[in-house]
């Protein structure tokens, strides 16, 4: 599903960089309360093989009615009853036996706490089938989302759409809703005439009732596939067709966006013959269709043959220069495979969605953008999933202990599981990598797979034994935190590298990770040799026999391994790296660290880099180490770089000039951008926040300014009010309640929730009245309001927002929500507890300083009683 990446980068595009981290209380705390029980895959008495769903949608009453017929038989008979999930749907009708969904006897039934039970007229054999009809009626508040305009927003769309994964299906037909059961489907949909209604497999036909004004789709997809990937997509599109080989390829949009798809979905046809080709399966299904949709809640979903994709990814040419939906589009369609043809058992074992559409996107980019590309995006995995490790929790991919499956869904499951497919890559050899892939692929094609099926395709395929990768970097949590030291004895003439794994142990982490590295040694000219070496101590040296001491020793230079890495190098080997290094991820490291070492000389050095260096990756992360520099000399550079043509690395120097708060020179430059505007928005957004960070006294004017102007995503109104938060002008916060309103842009909105936040964690004397404020906003009907709210709540800190967040942890219909709030409960809890250790650690000291005090006093008693007693001693001399 969706990308929690997708959604922070527009929570980064909002202006509101950490709106899933800022605001928590920093430090890792457990994955899960000791409480939460495992959970393992559902037990199943019959085998669904086919489910035909005839419905109507009104769009008026939001509501959906019809009949759902399955198909199936006993696995292991006599069978007498049955069991569907079916939450909050009305059933009216229940016929057993029938065929075709018509007939059959009337069958007695129950219907409570979301399931619902039939007795069967009679039992049936094992693999006997039986057909039964269920007739329901719902107003789905999840599964089934009703959008549409209203006084607020009066240019919505009219739509309908389904989100499943991850068991939200029952909300809106009754079925076996939980991923290891494989069925066809059919779905015979009625909408209003004017509207087109899209779901998975091919269209057999269309209908329809001028006298009703409707019209009937008539879909069907003959690939077994999980309940939750069924969707049904309704409303006014327009369409545009393009065809991969003989697969047709689809995109729905609203009318007048066309210009729009094509920029976003354009890809799409390469990416298909690409997959295939690296897999070696081809595309399995009748076609592919994306279906841009508006208020989806993530940013796509990987429904079988017909993706359901966020309308934001949609773009004009402007944002172009620095946006791609490819990462988007590449993971739904990978996820055709990895998650569609081939899925998850049970949701423990969903990185094997997941972790595979993440690298996906990864490999795309490396097949249309080369190495260096390929090689940020994976460092953005990397610091997506340590983030993650070093400030909320661990956890081993694989885990069962979790209260509702959406918390799964997190950076352990999509980037490290990445990051494990890129490591069994490296360990196998791209040949093999593959190969491996495509006998998981074809062996396992149409059915559930679980981590060892994956496991074992890659021995079989290798001939080696990968218990231990699988062990420490699947089953177990945590990564290496590696220590590399050198030196070189000139009389032996050898060189010493070692390297040690300082990481804590206990049962849950390997004690010593192992893995194969490369160790590349550098001369001052740049010349590398490479040694391949295997990792599998506590602590090894390496002795390399050399004339001379290499200039700089490079350990791990292509980034591969998930690690952290403590190696204290000299500038001149950093200067080294960063000049020659041939991978670009390792000269941007080189620059971050250069940053660190902050001299005069670093400084030219970077500066160098920045201005000249041929990936733009490089060019920002020396602007970001310039931005920490923060000398003269930095910021001349950096005025400099405000010349470099790459957006993206355009937009890390103004990032960095946003550092030199009350330097007039900064924000002259910033001012200037924003007065005149760049042709990225992005950079244009960065300049109007980092003029606010410079709290310059010209900065709250243009920042009014900026709130006037349209962009992508809001991307520069988001930015000028979290800027007005850092600026900490108090105008900003009628501002910011006047942008938080339900009927401004969605996203400001957000970003309003975000100033506010800053403005009551900030301001003692306003917090009251901002918390009263904000509290409704916990109840809002736009589903983006209430997931920044619980973040929000944490940076305030204040226990007043606690029934707030416990109704949105105990009562939101959205699992993340949910999480989030529980998340913030406890920071504010433990905000709390370290409010009262401070107050005791206080009332210590002073009676600590109340005893020293008494001490003293009768110290200097005693002493003056010694001087008394000494001088008495030597007058009675
Ligand atoms: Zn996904």
């Amino acid at each position: 599903m969706h990308k929690p990446r997708f959604l922070d980068q527009l929570a980064m595009e909002l202006g509101d960089r950490d709106a899933f981290s800022v605001g928590f209380a920093r430090g890792r705390r457990a994955f899960q309360p000791q409480h939460v029980e495992a959970k393992w895959a559902r037990d199943r008495d019959a085998n669904i093989k086919h489910i035909k769903l005839e419905v109507r949608l009104d769009f008026d009453a939001k509501k959906i009615t019809g009949t759902a017929t399955h198909r199936l038989s006993a696995i292991a008979g006599p069978l007498v009853r049955l069991e569907f999930d079916a939450t909050e749907l009305e059933i009216r009708a229940v016929r057993a036996g029938g065929d075709g969904g018509d007939g059959g006897e009337p069958a007695s039934f129950e219907s409570c706490d979301g399931k619902l039970r039939i007795a069967l007229p009679r039992a049936i054999g094992t693999g006997e089938e039986i057909e039964i009809a269920i007739d329901y009626a719902g107003q789905p508040r999840r599964g089934l989302y009703f959008v549409g305009p209203d006084p607020e927003y009066p240019n919505k769309p009219r739509q309908a759409w389904t989100q499943g994964e991850d068991e939200d299906s029952r909300y809106w037909f009754p079925c076996y809703d939980y991923p290891n059961n494989r069925t066809t489907s059919e779905i015979v949909a009625t909408v209003p005439e004017q509207f087109t209604a899209i779901s998975n497999g091919a269209l057999v036909g269309t209908s329809d009732d001028a006298a009703a004004k409707t019209r009937t789709f008539h879909w069907r997809h003959d690939v077994p596939h999980s309940a939750y990937l069924i969707t049904l997509a309704a409303g006014e599109f327009a369409m545009i067709e393009e065809r991969a080989g003989t697969v047709p390829v689809t995109y729905y949009v609203a009318p007048g966006r066309e210009d729009d798809a094509r920029r976003a979905f354009g890809n799409t046809p390469k990416m298909i013959e690409f997959f295939e080709r690296v897999i070696g399966v081809p595309y399995p299904y009748a076609k592919y269709a994306q279906v841009a949709v508006s208020d989806f809640i993530f940013g796509g979903m990987e429904n079988t043959s017909a993706t359901t994709q966020t309308d934001s990814t949609l773009h004009d040419a402007r944002a172009h220069l620095d946006f791609k939906s490819d990462p988007l589009v590449a993971h739904e369609l990978a996820h055709q495979w990895w998650g569609d043809l081939l899925t998850c058992r049970d949701w423990a074992h969903a990185w094997l969605n997941e972790g595979f559409a993440t690298y996906f996107e990864a490999l795309w980019c490396e097949e249309n953008l080369g190495a260096d590309e390929f090689a940020w995006n994976v460092r953005q995995d990397r610091e997506g999933y340590l983030d993650e490790d070093a400030n909320h929790y661990r956890r081993p991919i694989v885990c069962n202990r979790y209260r509702t499956p959406i918390e799964l869904f997190d950076r352990h499951l999509y980037e490290k599981g990445s990051l494990v497919l890129h490591m069994l890559r490296r360990v196998s050899g791209d040949d093999l990598f593959f190969k491996s892939l495509n006998l998981y692929c074809t062996r396992h094609r149409g059915a559930n797979v679980i981590t060892q099926d994956l496991q074992r395709a890659f021995e079989d395929t290798t001939g080696r034994n990968l218990d231990f990768f699988f062990d420490q970097w699947v089953y177990k949590e945590g990564h290496p935190e590696i220590e590399v030291s050198s030196s070189f004895d000139d009389k032996k003439k050898l060189l010493s590298v070692t390297v040690k794994q300082t990481h804590k142990t206990g049962d849950t982490i390997a004690s010593a990770f192992s893995f194969p590295v490369t160790i590349a040694l550098m001369d001052a000219q740049g010349r590398e040799t490479r040694h391949r070496v295997e990792i599998k101590d506590r602590e090894q040296v390496f002795n390399f026999v050399m004339d001379k001491a290499p200039k700089a020793v490079r350990f791990d230079p292509e980034h591969d391994i998930l690690k952290t890495l403590k190696h204290k190098r000299g500038r001149e080997a950093l200067e080294t790296e960063l000049r020659h290094a041939p991978e670009a991820i390792g000269r941007g490291a080189a620059a971050r660290e250069l940053g660190v070492e902050g001299s005069p000389q670093a400084s030219a050095a970077i500066r160098d880099a920045m201005l000249t260096d041929k990936f733009w990756g490089v060019q920002a992360d020396a602007a970001t180490a310039l931005g920490t520099i923060r000398t003269a000399a930095a910021l001349d550079a950096l005025l400099e770089g405000l010349k470099l043509p790459h957006p993206k690395a355009r937009r890390a120097v103004v990032r960095a000039l946003g550092n030199f708060r009350g330097d007039a020179r900064a924000a002259s430059a910033l001012a200037g951008i924003v007065a005149t505007g760049d042709a990225s928005y992005f950079v244009e957004a960065e300049a109007v926040l980092a003029l606010g960070k410079t709290r310059d006294e010209r900065a709250f004017a243009h920042l009014s300014e900026a709130l006037g102007r349209d962009s992508y995503l809001e991307v520069i109104r988001t930015h000028a009010i979290a800027g007005m938060a850092e600026l900490r002008d108090e105008r900003a916060i009628d501002i910011a309640r006047e942008f938080s309103a339900y009927g401004r842009p969605p996203r400001a909105r957000v970003a309003a929730v975000g100033a506010l936040a800053r403005f009551a964690a900030l301001k003692d004397n306003r917090r009251a009245e901002i918390l009263d404020f904000m509290t409704p906003l916990a109840d809002d009907r736009e589903f983006m309001v209430r997931m920044r709210i619980p973040s929000a709540f944490a940076e305030i800190g204040d226990p007043r927002a606690l029934p707030a967040l416990r109704r949105l942890a105990d009562r939101d219909l959205d699992g993340r929500v949910q999480r989030h709030a529980s998340d913030a409960i406890a920071s504010i809890g433990e905000g709390r507890s370290r409010v009262e250790e401070g107050q005791r650690l206080r009332e210590d000291i002073d009676k600590l300083r109340d005893d020293n005090k008494k001490l003293q006093e009768r110290l200097e008693k005693v002493e003056a009683l010694a001087r008394t007693s000494q001088s008495i001693k030597a007058k009675s001399k």
